[in-house]
């Protein structure tokens, strides 16, 4: 199964995001509200989306709170 691992990856896009309450507790900047959209390719080919919500920092790019 070691050649699956290396078939298989995952790329998460921000497609919008704005400002929210809070800051980072990794590096004290500004979080934001994300729209995350998340897919994954089998061979470089895309064959499943997913789209969430996260909290995430605009300096760092840490993911302080995720929503399904
Ligand atoms: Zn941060």
């Amino acid at each position: 199964m070691v050649c699956f691992c290396f078939l298989v990856d995952q790329t998460r896009k921000v497609r919008q995001s704005k400002p929210a309450a809070g800051i980072c507790s990794r590096c004290g900047g500004g979080a934001s509200v994300a729209d995350m959209k998340t897919a994954t390719r089998f061979c470089y080919v895309p064959f499943y989306w997913k789209n969430w919500r996260a909290i995430i920092c605009t300096f760092c790019g840490a993911i302080l709170r995720s929503y399904r």
